[in-house]
């Protein structure tokens, strides 16, 4: 069986490759390098703007707008996480992060924590950094308050004209001007997902926001002006399919592809017995559906509706469902030393020790379900929702199970 995705907002595809963000491959321990820039102790942040005339023909209070967009973005999709409450023993901590006013200098200073290069780098950053001609954008902390856990740093936006702008064939001549700009609102929600603490994912077996190669892609020339009409917000959030699994995509099923490694295989690690090889017959019969064929799947406020050819086929209603994380990594860490003031009671074995405080659901389960088929055959059924929300769904049929039955 193979399965194609013909219609989604998912479209990017992945590659798997080392990107830069200011941090190095090899064994570093990290400390506290990785920390989120501000915790909730800082209530209030301040960001400035320094623009270069090469940089696009955006204005300078459009950018302003569209920075604010990307903090509300990260704002948004926090308040929606859990993080943990612990350190250590210390349970009940304050570890929510966006919770910041980000508030807007008229001009950047030396007080300010957040300077926002558009197309500009001074003549020390170019020596810091010296593969800037091969830097789309990046995120670098500049220093940190060990004491208070809060941050300093930049965001640097390569110009689209000039010295500065990277050396790539396959980057759009206005990455940044293009219609809707979404190729630049994207790349400063990526990087502002860095100051957050968020490093970027080199293995994600999915297109995500937080994809190390990411920026990379929607500066192309093609993506520039495929994403056109794209909301950030459709992009998979670093955290994994959402709590309310919220999507809308449709898959088109082959079936006549039996032998090619891709049979879904029961729990004894067999292939399921069918006809076609793929599912049991008598299921096969149950389902109704052609040897070949697209569903599409639409999940809003945890209900999901299946259509084929523009009709319900079928539903599932996901309240009563037990969900849960079947796989979940790493997402974001804090590092503490003996200097920091913001947390009382610490005990001495939490110090200099990375704490997960955010994690990253790869793949998550909702079993006790029903699928209610229109011609009314209800067939107790989980489903498997990955990163992007995309449902696999499978039942025990006469005691095997099948694990996709689509
Ligand atoms: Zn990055």
């Amino acid at each position: 069986m193979k399965k194609f995705l013909v219609s989604s907002l998912l479209s990017l595809s992945t590659g798997l490759a080392y990107g830069g963000n200011g941090s190095s491959g090899g064994g570093n321990i990290y400390g506290n390098q990785l920390n989120p820039w501000f915790l909730s102790n800082t209530k209030s942040v301040t960001y400035c703007l320094e623009v270069a005339p090469g940089f696009s023909d955006i204005s300078e209070e459009k950018l302003a707008s569209m920075v604010d967009e990307a903090f509300g973005y990260w704002a948004r999709t926090f308040s929606g996480t859990t993080p943990y409450e612990y350190i250590g023993e210390v349970s009940g901590l304050d570890l929510r992060l966006a919770t910041q006013t980000f508030v807007r200098d008229a001009a950047c200073s030396s007080t300010t924590d957040i300077k926002f290069q558009f197309g500009y780098l001074s003549e020390d950053q170019k020596v810091s950094w010296p593969n800037y001609r091969q830097l789309i954008a990046g995120a670098f902390r500049t220093s940190y308050d060990e004491v208070r856990l809060r941050g300093k740093g930049i965001i640097y936006i390569a110009p689209e004209r000039g010295p500065l702008r990277p050396r790539s064939r396959t980057l759009h001549a206005k990455p940044w001007s293009y219609g809707t700009h979404n190729a630049l609102r994207f790349t400063l929600t990526h990087e502002i997902g860095h100051v957050f603490g968020l490093q970027d994912d080199h293995y994600s077996s999915s297109f995500n926001l937080m994809s190390s190669r990411f920026v990379e892609k929607v500066t192309r020339i093609e993506q520039v002006e495929a994403h056109e009409d794209r909301e950030v917000k459709s992009i998979p959030s670093p955290f994994g399919c959402n709590n309310d699994f919220e999507a809308e995509l449709g898959y088109e099923v082959e079936t006549g592809t039996v032998g090619s490694g891709e049979v879904s295989k029961n729990s004894a690690g067999r292939p399921p017995l069918a006809s076609d090889g793929r599912i049991p017959e008598g299921l096969a019969k149950i389902l109704g559906l052609p040897k070949d064929y697209i569903l599409r799947f639409k999940t809003i406020k945890k209900q999901m509706s299946i259509t084929f050819e523009g009709r319900e086929y079928a539903k599932i209603n996901f309240t009563p469902s037990v969900t849960g994380e079947i796989q979940s990594d790493e997402a974001i860490s804090i590092y503490l030393t003996t200097k920091q003031a913001v947390f009382q009671g610490i005990a001495p074995e939490s110090y200099d020790i990375a704490h997960e405080i955010y994690f990253s659901v790869r793949q998550t389960r909702a079993s006790n379900v029903v699928l209610e088929l229109s011609n009314g055959y209800q067939l107790p059924v989980f489903v498997n929702f990955d990163q992007r929300c995309w449902p696999e769904i499978g039942t025990v049929y006469e005691g095997e199970v099948v694990f996709s039955i689509f």
